[in-house]
């Protein structure tokens, strides 16, 4: 353990060295190329990747450029899993230092993919490298998975696990600690109708990009006048809705809801600027589909008035988002991403679903994967907390999310790591940092877990 402990201390500057590199490379997903299915800037961080870990001494696979994975101990002998990916999300506006720069300030270091999850993957092939080299016997293969597109829909995993090569078991630090061992189920609805003929003259609704994102603004332009202006601006009084009328033209009026962005898995945090809006526009008469999902979903994001409210004691409570509304003179088209506990049918959910819209709404799911649930008494999770426990001194416990990880693509996998419960939301945010200590301590942390899983 002292050779460890001493092995890991010296691995500081190797951490920022590499972790710097790997975060100047903008591994966006981006047109296909030879060898490159998610982008020539995703092939090039995988490349990278692998030349670090060769140059450490490890086992390298280049898997079509889908992934890539870096294996130590008895090669194929059940292999330990750890699934990482090199991927990011776009950097986004709000940034103080150049999101690509890998800028150094005290203990932090800068970057789109400092945290998510470039972070992580180098603490994790740190980790193995310390075991390797403080000489500790293996019983099984250890395998790091760097994954290329985990961010827009996991392809690179349906690849691997389409090539043999998915591990039975492992974790993935790509969350938080201390385990995560229960992903809610989720599904993604389409709804479709024809407009409203009667009621509130609605011209024109176009809010949401994405099913999974809750969104902290949107605007309705109907047909009005300064009367109607002067309504919804007392109505927004009233009621406490952040919802704003102006003239936008002859007799068009604009109505602006403003709540607060989020993630669909995480609505308490949030606050839906549609349903505000739809709250606002029922307020004023409005009819038709929209009346209905000013009934059904309105501002609650519990489900309960689409009849699917529900809750277990593994996952928590189901979430329901509305996060696209499209509405104009040739109908409605609106998305609802629902997250659901391990114990809950879909097909009830989506049974309930039709029933509570009626029969004037089309319902159609376009996305579905089931819930992943790992037992706290598994072997798995045991050494995971035990791990986690000796390193930190903090209490073993297991949580739940509405999020999806890696973890999912493993018959037995878990989320474990990287961010620490106090640590701030950093995942797709301006300003994304990691903690070199913080990342020195997952080293720790993740090869004691080694050791445990793994060692002769
Ligand atoms: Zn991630």
């Amino acid at each position: 353990m002292t050779d460890l402990n001493n092995v890991i201390e010296e691995l500081r500057e190797s951490l920022i060295d590499i972790l710097s590199r790997w975060v100047s490379i903008p591994s966006l997903k981006a047109d296909p190329a030879p060898g490159a299915p998610y982008g020539l800037e995703v092939k090039r961080a995988l490349e990278a990747a692998l030349a670090d870990a060769q140059k450490l001494g490890f086992d390298v696979r280049n898997i079509d450029g889908h992934a890539g994975d870096v294996r130590m101990g008895p090669l194929d002998k059940d292999p330990l899993g750890i699934l990482v990916h090199l991927d990011v999300v776009p950097a986004g506006d709000g940034w103080q230092v150049d999101p690509f720069g890998a800028v150094l300030e005290g203990d932090r270091i800068y970057g789109r993919g400092t945290s998510d999850d470039k972070g992580p993957a180098v603490a994790a092939l740190l980790a193995m490298y310390a075991v390797k080299q403080a000489g500790i016997p293996l019983s099984r293969e250890v395998r790091l998975i760097l994954g290329c597109d985990e961010e827009t829909g996991m392809d690179d995993m349906k690849y691997y696990a389409a090539q043999g090569l998915m591990p039975r078991t492992g974790f993935s630090p790509d969350a938080s600690f201390p385990v995560i061992n229960t992903e809610k189920g989720m599904l993604q609805i389409q709804l479709r109708t024809p407009a409203a003929s009667d009621g509130l003259p609605v011209k024109s609704i176009d809010v949401g990009q994405r099913t999974n994102v809750i969104p902290g603004m949107a605007t309705a332009l109907i047909h009005g006048d300064g009367l109607l202006c002067a309504k919804v601006n007392r109505l927004a009084g009233d009621m406490h809705l952040q919802v704003e009328a102006e003239m936008a033209g002859d007799s068009l009026v604009r109505l602006t809801s403003t709540g607060i962005s989020g993630h669909a898995a995480y609505p308490e945090s949030a606050r839906n600027a549609i349903g505000q809006l739809l709250l606002m526009l029922r307020a004023l008469g409005v009819a038709g589909v929209l009346k209905t999902l000013a009934d059904c979903v309105g501002m609650e994001y519990d489900g309960s008035g689409l009849g699917v409210k529900c809750t277990d004691a593994l996952s928590g409570p189901l979430t329901c988002n509305l996060g696209i509304l499209r509405y104009d003179k040739d109908g409605c088209f609106a998305t609802l991403d629902i997250r659901y506990p391990v114990l809950a049918y879909h097909e009830r959910i989506v049974h309930s679903l039709r029933a509570a819209l009626g029969e004037d709404i089309q319902v159609t799911v376009a996305a579905h994967k089931d819930p992943h649930h790992v037992p706290p008494n598994s072997p798995l999770v045991t050494a995971l907390l035990d791990a986690y426990h000796e390193e930190t001194g903090r209490d073993r416990e297991c949580i739940s999310t509405g999020g999806g990880t890696y973890a999912r693509c493993l018959g037995e996998g878990v989320a474990f790591g990287s961010a620490f419960p106090e640590d701030e939301e950093l995942a797709h945010q301006a300003g994304e940092y990691a903690s070199i200590d913080g990342l020195m301590t997952n080293i720790r942390i993740f090869a004691n877990a080694i050791m445990k899983l793994a060692g002769a």
